[in-house]
């Protein structure tokens, strides 16, 4: 099959998703569950909570001991029992008496409502079990009480395949008593970096040469998106040598990513590469920066070979490799949420393709969003990115805008969960 020559970013990541699917579940310990998919419907295995319990420091009864209690005309009762949370009254509670009671305590199996302490006046005894209290209002059943069961019923399902678990998803789980679950599996990533330019990060470039810097961002972005990063060694610029790493790494890892060699140049190779070692399936995506974006499958691995330069090797991983990864572990929101805002300066548009300006986004008195981009677009700098917060995106076409255009913005780092 022939590979189209260009395709629309939606397109591409369609067909990147289309591609993969969540990696087998395995069982992880409750706190391993944080930020992730579960995948299998969870249950609690008891009544949550187990009993009904007083939901304040106070004083439990009937309510109907109460009934017509006024300032003018209190009901006395006398303080029979103290009961802290962790006790068990097993007594009853007869005419003209009550429990003292503190917040988490069961409630007595012949009360039905709880008067806070600091409503109740003082007669004897400190309001402690021998003394005697004053109600100078009626209560209604179920007056600070939680019933048993409030959280969850034995057996319910509490989490649902599919649902994203957070912190108190995870205190959630702990109460009812689900200890391990089930999730998908974290991509294990190889990362290739390409160019007879690079050299790693700890050594000084010498003539000619840059240090690997994507491998690093790469990696970064891998865990950020959850998945499990592994730095393999830099590929020169020769095919041979491409070629025997790409497929080493196809079978070896759940997803290969390598950076640069991605365009025509004579020295590019990774598109030969794929075709050579698997199946090509995308070379071109209409977005700038970063059009040469090249997607395949090697081994039954998906392969995906970024363009060298920074900013575009971060935005073809933010907006196609990042949801394949999510995809991967079952996520099922792939867009970073967006707002539109109005934009601080005049700029010309002379590239028709989709542009993603580095910028800032701001927060105005009333509300609204402005945005600044920033001076140094180049695609050769992770600067700019790193000190911006959205992309401002430039739709397909050429032309001016003007300040005070609305125009929409990616959020960086913000979850894909997040409604704004
Ligand atoms: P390429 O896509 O191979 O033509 O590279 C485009 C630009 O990105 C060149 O200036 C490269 O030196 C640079 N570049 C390529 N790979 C990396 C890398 N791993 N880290 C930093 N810069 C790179
Ligand atoms: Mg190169």
């Amino acid at each position: 099959m022939a590979v189209p020559e260009m395709i629309s970013l939606e397109e591409a990541r369609e067909l990147v998703l289309s591609r993969v699917s969540p990696l087998q579940p395995e069982m992880v310990s409750l706190l391993d569950l944080i930020g992730r998919v579960a995948a299998e419907d969870l249950a609690s295995d008891i009544e949550v909570s187990p009993f009904a319990h007083s939901a304040m420091d106070g004083f439990a009864m009937r309510a109907s001991q109460l009934a017509g209690a006024s300032e003018d005309a209190p009901v006395e009762l006398d303080v029979i029992a103290e009961v802290p949370a962790g006790g068990w009254f097993e007594g009853t509670i007869g005419e003209g008496q009550c429990v003292r009671i503190m917040t988490g305590a069961p409630l007595p199996a012949d009360a039905d409502a709880v008067v806070k302490y600091e409503v109740v006046g003082v007669v004897s005894g400190e309001g402690r079990a021998g003394g005697r209290v004053a109600f100078t209002a009626p209560a209604q059943a179920g007056d600070n009480v939680r019933p048993a069961g409030d959280e969850a019923h034995a057996g319910e399902v509490i989490v649902h395949a599919g649902e994203v678990i957070h912190s108190a998803g995870v205190g959630f789980l702990a109460g009812c008593g689900v200890t391990e679950a089930a999730t998908y599996r974290r991509p294990q990533v190889g990362i290739i970096a390409t160019g007879a330019e690079l050299v790693p990060p700890t050594e000084v470039p010498v003539r000619g040469q840059i240090r690997n810097s994507n491998s690093f961002m790469l990696a970064a972005a891998c865990i950020d998106a959850g998945a499990v990063p592994h730095i393999l060694p830099i590929s020169p610029d020769d095919y041979d040598g491409l070629l025997a790493e790409v497929s080493d790494a196809a079978r070896t890892f759940d997803f290969v990513i390598t950076s640069g060699g991605a365009a025509n140049g004579d020295y590019d190779f990774i598109k030969k590469v794929v075709d050579a070692a698997g199946e090509l399936l995308m070379t071109t995506v209409n977005m700038r920066p970063g059009k040469a974006q090249t997607f395949g499958i090697v081994h039954g691995t998906p392969v995906f070979g970024l363009p060298g330069n920074p900013a575009a090797a971060y935005l073809g991983f933010e907006m196609i490799i990042r949801p394949a990864l999510r995809a991967m572990q079952g996520y099922s929101h792939f867009s970073r949420p967006t707002v539109t805002a109005r934009l601080a300066e005049d700029m010309c548009k002379r590239d028709p393709r989709r542009i993603f300006n580095r910028a800032t986004l701001c927060k105005e008195a009333d509300g609204s969003y402005s945005v600044m981009p920033a001076k140094n677009q180049s695609s050769g700098l992770f600067g700019p990115i790193q000190r911006a917060n959205c992309f401002m995106v430039m739709p397909e076409g050429t032309g001016e805008y003007h300040k005070g255009d609305m125009l929409e913005c990616v959020l960086l780092d913000i979850p894909e969960e997040v409604l704004l």
